[in-house]
């Protein structure tokens, strides 16, 4: 039971937990330490949000007259502890400051501002104009991002493994995604359902990333986290879009456990029911779907994605084929017998996705 509406906030950590299990059993140190307090504090703040959900948390109203083209950002510094919000260190219109994590948050909020307003007609992630607020170096050694269902909260990494979590912009634009899934389709954080919350998180994430680089469909990298691994560690990502299972391969992590077709779907209790792991196969179909499309991926494939989201058919238990059936049917309503009809129905037959 929730108090809120019926929206239940998904505690999303960029880092999956099982991602930081393997971590805190490494036999170093210098690697479990970090991994293990980054567990335990993910395991307080998971706890704190199922009771605020419980009681009622605070409606997070837009401000009277907010205009709708441009965002509201506040971020806040915790000083490397752990208290929310922190010391508030930019607002909405002030100018860069010394510090870059501070800019890259500030610069991220706004760039998944942009793409929702302008590619969507979205304003903000509530569509109603929410305040976007952010804390940036959270704790210490924090090897982890989250937004809590009211703010984004960066980590500055442990420098071993993971570097300051403001550089990739589709990890900001992730978790933000998140938030704009809690208001729409409301998908339970469980199974195939959880997977898809987890799919339409990294689409708009790397849509985010591609409209603020001006990328096409070809250029793109389809990695999610690019650049936030530390040197030491093999691999180039979190994820791949383009290439599921594909991302890291290192002794110390482990290697990358996401399938790209249904062939390799993985049955588990772990990650909510492999939420950030069977998430890969929906992820390969939006990349062949907006590849085989080409041009600017937010445009037709993002398009059809983001008008499922939110339309209203898709249930919150929905699985792959249900969602799939809508994007065939989406595609065919907004842009007819076409290319756009074709690339999507032939995404689904590639990873295995039945459609109905
Ligand atoms: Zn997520």
């Amino acid at each position: 039971m929730t108090t809120n509406g019926g929206f239940e906030p998904v505690f999303c950590t960029i880092v999956p937990p099982h991602v930081l299990d393997t971590l805190a059993r490494a036999e170093d140190p210098a690697l479990a330490g970090p991994a293990r307090r980054t567990l335990e504090r993910d395991a307080l703040e998971r706890t704190r949000r199922r009771l605020t959900t419980v009681i009622g948390a605070p409606a997070l109203a837009a401000p009277a007259g907010a205009p709708a083209d441009r965002p509201e950002r506040t971020i806040h510094d915790a000083r490397h502890k752990q208290e929310l919000p922190g010391r508030k260190v930019r607002g909405e219109g002030a100018k860069p400051g010394r510090d870059a994590t501070v800019n890259r948050a500030y610069a991220g909020l706004g760039a998944t501002f942009d793409l929702f307003l302008k590619a969507y007609g979205r304003n903000s992630i509530n569509g109603e104009g929410l305040p976007l607020k952010a804390t940036v170096h959270f704790g210490e050694d924090y090897n982890n991002a989250f937004w809590n269902g009211e703010q984004m909260v960066f980590g500055d990494g442990d420098g071993e493994i993971f570097l300051d979590f403001t550089i990739p912009v589709d990890v900001i634009g992730h978790e933000l995604a998140h938030g704009v899934t809690q208001y729409t389709a409301n998908l339970t954080y469980f199974g195939q359902s959880g997977a898809l919350n987890e799919h339409f998180s990294d689409v708009f994430g790397a849509l985010i990333k591609q409209y603020t680089l001006g990328q096409t469909a070809a250029e793109a990298d389809w990695l999610i986290g690019a650049g936030l691994l530390a040197p030491r560690v093999t691999g180039t990502a979190l994820r791949s879009m383009k290439e599921p299972g594909s991302a890291y391969d290192d002794d110390v992590l482990g290697k990358d456990p996401q399938p790209a077709t249904m062939d390799d779907y993985v049955r588990t209790g772990r990650d909510n029911g492999g939420v950030h792991i069977n998430s890969g196969i929906p992820n390969h179909a939006f990349y062949l779907a907006a590849n085989a499309l080409g041009g600017h991926a937010w445009e037709r494939a993002g398009r059809i994605w983001f008008d499922v989201l939110t339309g209203g058919e898709l249930g919150s238990e929905a699985g792959f084929t249900d969602f799939a059936t809508l994007t065939v049917a989406n595609a065919r309503a907004s842009f007819g017998d076409g290319d756009e009809l074709q690339a999507v129905t032939k995404a689904w037959e590639q990873v295995g996705v039945r459609t109905v």
